[in-house]
């Protein structure tokens, strides 16, 4: 079955904005999905929908064939196979060490020592950033720290990542780096959902794209189908 089946979602924001209005969606297994829309369509908020951080006012989340309650141990199963990586690394990235940064997951998993050692260096070996190991994280560069923050959540072994604007503020040799290790992830069985402003980017790399509006998911479809009808 799918990953995700969604269905009229609605939320408002404590000042009463309504930033989703009946969202319904099914996420399929192992694509690389891009959700387009502009500001404010609500992709952040939908996307925090998915690993439960913002809870509906009204509609279900179901994951892996389970509508998602919202106890602490359905949210730490559902954390542990699905992964976010933030827009911005500063919000996500809080260990003083990229050693220290990439092991907090797998260690919170119950792993033995070794387990999670060779999580780490798996997860640095596939971002290219084993050379970062033992270095300071608050004094990284911006592209750096968003390669360790994608290693954060691979050392997790996730079905699923989500990036939210992943190439957000790059320059074109780390968006080109990011696009590529997008592809050998999702090249691995993990799916993958990328929020983005940038038509082109989502034409040439995704196989499915949602289009948001005004808090619902508008059209969905491979791209060929998507751009013909504009
Ligand atoms: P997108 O990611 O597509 O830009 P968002 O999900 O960030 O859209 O925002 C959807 C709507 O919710 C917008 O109108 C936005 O201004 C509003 N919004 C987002 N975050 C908050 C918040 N914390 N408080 C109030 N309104 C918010
Ligand atoms: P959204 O989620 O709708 O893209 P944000 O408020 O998160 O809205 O970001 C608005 C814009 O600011 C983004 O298009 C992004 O390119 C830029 N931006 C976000 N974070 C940074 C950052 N750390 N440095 C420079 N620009 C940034």
């Amino acid at each position: 079955g799918n990953i995700f089946e969604i269905q009229d979602l609605h939320f408002n924001y404590p000042d009463g904005t309504a930033a989703l209005q009946g969202l319904s969606v099914s996420i399929e297994r192992n694509k690389k999905i891009a959700l387009l829309g502009s500001n404010g369509a609500g992709k952040s908020t939908f996307l925090l929908h998915l690993i439960g951080i913002l809870k509906p006012d009204k509609g279900k989340v179901i994951f892996n064939g389970q509508e998602l309650k919202y106890d602490r141990a359905s949210l730490i199963n559902l954390r542990n196979k699905v992964g976010y990586v933030f827009q911005d690394p500063d919000t996500q990235l809080f260990s003083a060490s990229v050693w220290q940064e990439v092991s907090f997951g797998p260690m919170n998993l119950g792993l033995t020592n070794e387990e999670v050692e060779n999580r780490v260096i798996k997860a640095l070996l596939d971002t290219g950033a084993s050379h970062l190991k033992d270095r300071a994280t608050h004094f990284l560069s911006y592209g750096q720290k968003k390669l360790i923050s994608i290693a954060d959540i691979l050392a997790m072994n996730p079905d699923m990542i989500i990036f939210d604007e992943p190439t957000a503020s790059l320059d074109p040799k780390y968006t080109h780096r990011i696009l590529d290790l997008l592809n050998d992830i999702n090249e691995r069985g993990i799916s993958i959902i990328m929020a983005t402003h940038d038509v082109d980017k989502a034409y040439q790399w995704a196989d499915i794209i949602f289009v948001m509006k005004d808090g619902r998911i508008a059209k969905v479809g491979p791209p060929e189908e998507i751009f013909n009808d504009e």
